[in-house]
């Protein structure tokens, strides 16, 4: 049993946001260990700001390779690297174990590949992190990952994906966006399965069209928007989304008991 899971969102804002960090969060397994989800450039600030240090997360997921989501990469893998404090409980000094979809796994090493340098040897992405396998679903801590492959944007004529995440908590199962476009075909599944979403959620007026917007989430039924957390919003003025049938708006370092 997977029981007594916390989520913690070290962050809710948009890619454009300033004043509430981005949207990364942190995932506390039954015994202690913490899973990164999404690590963007504000990852050192948004860490801190919730009390937290690189010394205490295990593992790190990558949904797709936007800044506000990966742009921390370099930091993670050259803290970690050159730290000889960064050791696990018998001593030994360890990596950060990386959770990414295997297709997109080679693009985030070129963005990383210019900084993360060593002296004698052509640096690779296993040189700074303990890269696992991940295609459909990974395992971390006894629970066992599915990704939700959806769209966020068109880079030409070829979609570009995300990847967010659904998984079990004792007998809830959760859904985590990430971010994608409003689609409800692809997720009708999670849509009506999950008792527990945390959806992006675009706020501006000036809609970027990558993600889903408020004015499209506040369309699903009733059932469904009771179940869903917006996140991924911009700075400024929010819809009063509970008065719209949400369970509501994540806060900045608010804590989910899963
Ligand atoms: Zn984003
Ligand atoms: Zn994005």
């Amino acid at each position: 049993m997977n029981t007594n899971q916390k989520l913690q969102f070290i962050g809710a804002g948009s890619a454009f946001s300033v004043q509430n960090f981005q949207s990364n969060a942190v995932l506390t397994a039954a015994n202690g260990k913490r899973l990164l989800i999404d690590f963007g450039g504000y990852v050192p600030l948004s860490l801190a700001a919730a009390g937290l240090t690189i010394y205490d997360i295990d593992a790190i997921y990558g949904s797709h390779l936007h800044a506000d989501h990966v742009g921390g990469g370099e930091y993670l893998a050259l803290r970690t690297k050159f730290d000889p404090r960064f050791v696990d409980s018998n001593g030994a000094k360890r990596s950060l174990r990386l959770f990414m979809h295997s297709s997109i796994r080679a693009a985030f090493w070129q963005m990383l590949r210019n900084g993360c340098v060593l002296p004698g040897k052509k640096s690779e992405l296993e040189d700074f992190f303990k890269v696992e396998s991940c295609e459909d679903s990974f395992e971390w801590e006894g629970t066992r990952f599915t990704l939700v492959r959806t769209t966020h944007c068109m880079d030409g004529d070829q979609p570009m994906p995300c990847f967010g995440l659904t998984w079990n908590s004792g007998e809830k199962v959760i859904w985590f966006s990430s971010d994608t476009v409003f689609e409800t075909d692809r997720v009708q599944h999670l849509m009506d399965g999950a008792d527990v979403i945390f959806h992006d959620c675009e706020t501006s007026p000036f809609p970027t069209g990558v993600h889903a917007h408020y004015k499209q989430l506040v369309t699903w039924p009733e059932e469904v928007k009771a179940k869903v957390h917006a996140y991924h919003y911009n700075d400024g003025d929010k819809p009063d989304c509970v008065k719209d049938g949400f369970a509501g708006w994540v806060n900045v370092g608010e804590v989910f008991e899963l």
